[in-house]
């Protein structure tokens, strides 16, 4: 007959708890919270939207960077996907949209005519969304291939985790 094992007498959470500590910034810790739990609002208005949902999709899944949840209510998002051409009967509502998420926020430009206003250079089209909200991360082409999306995603988050964090929630922007 064998010998009979004893229980483990801690797990390793306990032994975490009674012997281990972790010693970070809590700039850091903030900051690596936010990038891995990021609500996106897709606002989609054009042909760029078939490469954001391919991006978004199976195939290229951007929610294994923890940027996959999709919402469709400002107030619970805090990344703005703006993603095809905006006409300025558009824009009041990008403005809108942006000033009632919460902070801390982020925008990112998918595509030339986000960006610009790509091969729109007339009287309807705003050439370029930073002439209405600020953005952090422009994404290049007609349309951008699903990398450069995933890419974009990725220099966003590094950019959260660098920045120095906004301890303040509050929901009402001044
Ligand atoms: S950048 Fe090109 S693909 Fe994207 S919305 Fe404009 S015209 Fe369409």
């Amino acid at each position: 007959m064998g010998k009979i094992r004893p229980i483990q007498k801690y797990s390793y959470y306990q032994k975490t708890a009674h012997g281990g500590f972790i010693a970070t910034k809590l700039n850091y810790a903030i900051g690596w919270g936010r990038k891995f739990s990021i609500f996106h609002y897709p606002f989609i208005t054009a042909c760029c939207g078939m490469e954001y949902m391919s991006a978004a999709c199976a195939h290229w899944d951007f929610d294994r960077f923890g940027v996959g949840m999709t919402t469709f209510s400002p107030r619970q998002s805090d990344l703005l996907f703006v993603v095809g051409t905006i006409s300025h009967k558009e824009a009041p509502v990008l403005k809108t949209v942006y000033d009632q998420m919460v902070e801390p926020n982020w925008v990112i430009a998918c595509g030339a005519c986000a960006v610009s206003g790509g091969i729109y250079d007339n009287y309807a089209v705003v050439q370029g969304i930073d002439r209405i909200i600020p953005v952090d991360v422009y994404i290049p082409g007609c349309p951008p291939r699903p990398e450069t999306i995933l890419n974009a995603l990725l220099k966003l988050q590094d950019k959260i985790q660098k920045q120095k964090q906004d301890l303040r929630w509050n929901i009402v922007k001044e």
